[in-house]
């Protein structure tokens, strides 16, 4: 059992580039998995300021030493770090401190990375919608930080990834080949008014999924990836609400002939990108029904483990760790267990941006 391990047998593992341990009974060695997490100091500042824009209560105090404890718990040998629902953009048009607590979150995490390299990387947040400034803040991550790749939200006060207005940022990102990890937050209701998010249930119960679905779905069909092949997207949850829909929306696009859907968009050039330019993480409740419907579209080298930490608390990640355990042996074989606990991320953060 990931839980029962030896410290020796996690202690080789840091400094061993092999994902074999012929002499260890259990899973293979858990080398990399990319995780989203809420970084401290923004949570002091996400509840001082924004208390409205919260989504969820965070169940558990985050801190460097009790993700570490987590990452040693599950066996989890290098945690990448980003900043999840809401962002660091809080309140809307007010830009000059969404500039302040992206680059304090990015710095924050920068340093976790310098210090500790062997267990933490980050995805850099951008302070989106202000496109101008996160033109700058890819410039100065890039040159001066040395994130994995950047964080972004699905939508960022109500403009979704995919529209127009994102466009120079994503641009950008595919010129410097970059990594971009995608969560989702609560879907804007303040924008047509027709219809609004069902708020007795906390967001990230389902509203994050149908948010997922309208990012990844907007993202296809509007061209945004077939104008950035270089970007490299990550997409949690399994793809959230998004694997039944996609054959559907890549065929009623074009055969009804909407002007903003990229007339070369089809089922089959979806397949191939979802197998080329995306990987998908478990976080979540991805055991066991949930994969079946993503497998459908994509093999097991797009895969990466997810924790949600510190969303989801210690016990609870333990509890998900030990259902991967139980149910990825069966559905991706001895293979794609070790692609899904290690090799597809290590492969991922070999991957270098510009
Ligand atoms: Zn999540």
């Amino acid at each position: 059992m990931r839980t029962s391990s030896s410290s020796s047998w996690r202690a080789r593992n840091l400094t061993l580039p092999s994902f074999h341990c012929p002499d260890e009974a259990g899973p293979p060695a858990t080398i990399a998995r990319a995780e989203s997490v809420l970084i401290s100091v923004s949570t002091y500042k996400l509840t001082s300021q924004s208390s409205d824009k919260l989504v969820l209560t965070l169940p558990q105090k985050w801190s460097e030493e009790a993700h570490l404890e987590m990452m040693d718990k599950c066996n989890i040998q290098k945690a990448i770090l980003s900043v999840s629902s809401p962002g660091t953009h809080l309140q809307k048009n007010e830009d000059a401190s969404a500039v302040e607590l992206t680059r304090y979150c990015n710095d924050c995490a920068a340093n976790m990375k310098r210090t500790s390299p062997d267990r933490f990387g980050f995805w850099a947040s951008l302070p989106l919608p202000d496109v101008e400034a996160s033109l700058k803040e890819i410039s100065r991550a890039s040159d001066e930080l040395n994130p994995d790749g950047f964080a972004l939200l699905t939508n960022h006060h109500g403009i979704y990834l995919g529209q127009p207005e994102f466009d120079p940022v994503f641009a950008e990102l595919n010129r410097r080949h970059a990594t971009v990890f995608i969560h989702p937050t609560m879907p804007c209701h303040s924008h047509g008014g027709s219809a609004a998010p069902m708020t007795q249930y906390p967001a990230p119960m389902f509203e994050f999924f149908f948010d997922t679905a309208r990012c990844l779905l907007n993202l296809l069909l509007s061209g945004t990836v077939a104008r950035c092949p270089n970007i490299t997207f990550i997409i949690p949850h399994c793809g959230g609400a998004a694997p039944p829909l996609l054959r559907r929306c890549a065929s009623l696009g074009p055969m009804l002939n909407i002007p903003t859907v990229d007339k070369n968009v089809t089922y089959d050039w979806v397949r191939e990108r979802l197998n080329s330019q995306f990987y998908f993480d478990s976080a979540g409740f991805s055991f066991p029904e949930q994969i079946h419907g993503l497998m459908q579209h994509i093999s097991a080298e797009r895969m990466l483990y997810g924790s949600d930490f510190p969303f989801t608390p210690t016990p609870a990640v333990a509890a998900l760790a030990k259902a991967h355990d139980e149910h990825v042996p069966g559905i991706f074989g001895e293979e794609g267990q070790r692609a899904l606990y290690a090799e597809n991320a290590k492969r991922l953060l070999e991957k270098k941006t510009i």
